[in-house]
């Protein structure tokens, strides 16, 4: 068998000829004399059959069961007219087995991958999600997934974003959900904080001169997580200089046309441009800020974009304390917090309100921020804002939050002094990518288009992540854990 492996998806094309195939057995009908057999690899099935004659190969055969791995040396014949499966792969040929050789055996598997695994109980199913994802959905779920990776990057490369990473171990970003830490070694009782977002990096980078970034971003929050939240998930985040509201919406709006347009082409958009509503007239007639506008709410094919705008860019502080220094240290104590982000700048026309404004003005949830909410049937998948690009303005915002000047200085000194330094004009848009997939698959939560999730209670049952660590390990980081 030293001949080249085959992918099943090109058998087709070597037809009358003998092939080397390479894959799993996914289904095996053993009938005594005749063993029929489907053949998996990752471009597809076959069905496969050993004759009576090949002796050897049936040897082989009649101990091999699913999941096992194989190499198939076999004969490429058309099948009579009688047996084509017209509408399925490879249903017009059949592998005539000629010689079978087993790479691997397989434990039989904890559940049927051929069944819908999300009938399977989550635990059993994350545990074993390797084989979890040999099945047709998920391979086809995480497949597209990169497909549309690649789309955006081929997009955004070709309008010259410059895709960069910036850092896991970072500090504790003001997103309002509370931080996941990593302690340091080195620097004893410190702690880096996982990124909830790259907010503060990628206005960095527009400091920095970059102009135009993007980035498929993990971001970790320490959330309860439900069917479409993880506590570590996928952005694609973007940053642009020198752009406008008008010009963010329009990339988001363009790729977004295009993704859809070129790899869900059996899918229709509802309404192009995608409408806006402001967020009064959403909270008024929907009751909420990201309303599912489908005229058709049983079509799994149809996709209500919709923007939202027109935010207020503060509202009534319920928590007591702003959303920054969640961990209780230097939050805000003002009656105000911001609504999304407090980088956010205003709308051109509402600036000198907020440069006039103190934590007493009653009215201050009538200063509107530039910010803007994709919804996509319902789900909110993604937001952005131009920002405030002046460092007088963002000290104004972190004052009506009530954060002392002391605390902003020091907390955000990097950022002040950024913007101090020739900060150009900038703005962007995260969008949350997994729920994105989520919607475009028809799945009923982002665990299915992301390979290796948590469970509802952030655990992995695969590595038995969160897991203790060693005593050595806490001692060189200097930590006690008070169970
Ligand atoms: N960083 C923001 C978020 O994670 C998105 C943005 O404003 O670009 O929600």
């Amino acid at each position: 068998m030293s001949q080249n492996r085959v992918y099943i998806k090109d058998l087709k094309g070597h037809s009358g000829n003998e092939v080397v195939i390479k894959g799993w057995v996914d289904v095996r009908r053993d009938q005594g004399k005749l063993i029929f057999f489907d053949f998996r690899d990752m471009t597809g099935k076959v069905q496969g059959v050993i004759l009576p004659n090949a002796t050897d190969a049936h040897a082989v055969g009649s101990t091999t069961r699913p999941e096992w791995v194989v190499e198939v040396h076999g004969k490429v014949n058309p099948r009579p007219e009688r047996n084509v499966q017209a509408d399925k792969q490879n249903g017009d040929i059949e592998l005539e087995i000629l010689g079978m050789k087993i790479l691997n055996e397989a434990e039989t598997p904890a559940f049927d991958i051929h069944a819908d695994t999300r009938e399977v109980s989550e635990e059993v199913r994350l545990k074993y999600r390797y084989v979890d994802l040999r099945g047709e959905r998920l391979q086809k779920n995480i497949r597209n997934r990169a497909k549309i990776m690649q789309y955006v990057r081929n997009f955004l490369t070709a309008i010259d974003f410059t895709e960069i990473e910036t850092p896991i171990l970072t500090k504790s970003t003001p997103e309002g959900a509370r931080d996941y830490v990593v302690p340091s070694r080195i620097s004893s009782g410190l702690f880096y904080a996982l990124p909830q977002s790259p907010q503060q990096y990628k206005q960095m980078l527009m400091s920095a001169g970059m102009e135009r970034y993007f980035q498929f971003a993990k971001c970790m929050r320490d959330e309860d997580t439900r069917g479409d939240r993880q506590p570590e998930f996928t952005q694609l985040d973007m940053e642009l200089s020198f752009a406008t509201e008008e010009d963010i919406m329009n990339v988001t709006e363009k790729l977004l046309i295009e993704i859809v347009e070129k790899l869900y082409p059996h899918k229709r958009i509802q309404q192009i441009p995608f409408p806006r509503i402001p967020y009064k007239e959403a909270m008024e007639k929907y009751q909420i800020d990201r309303p599912d506008i489908r005229e058709d709410k049983e079509d799994p094919n149809l996709l209500a974009f919709c923007w939202v705008v027109d935010f207020p860019f503060f509202e009534k502080n319920e928590k007591g304390a702003g959303g920054v220094g969640q961990n209780g240290e230097g939050g805000g104590t003002s009656a105000w917090t911001f609504t999304h982000n407090p980088f956010s700048g205003t709308k051109a026309e509402h600036f000198d309100k907020l440069m006039a404004g103190n934590a007493e003005d009653k009215d201050l949830d009538t200063i509107i921020a530039s910010q803007y909410d994709i919804v996509l049937n319902g789900y909110e998948i993604g937001g952005g804002s131009v920002r405030n690009h002046r460092a007088d303005a963002l000290m104004k915002v972190f004052e009506i939050m009530g954060y002392p000047q002391e605390t902003v200085e020091k907390n955000f000194a990097h950022m002040l002094h950024a913007l101090r330094s020739g900060t150009p004009p900038h703005g962007g848009i995260a969008w949350g990518f997994d729920r994105l997939m989520m919607i475009l698959e028809n799945e009923p939560n982002i665990r299915e288009v992301i390979a290796f999730p948590k469970t509802g209670e952030g655990r992995d049952p695969m590595m038995e992540s969160p897991s203790e660590i060693s005593r050595t390990q806490l001692k060189e980081l200097g930590i006690s854990v008070n169970k």
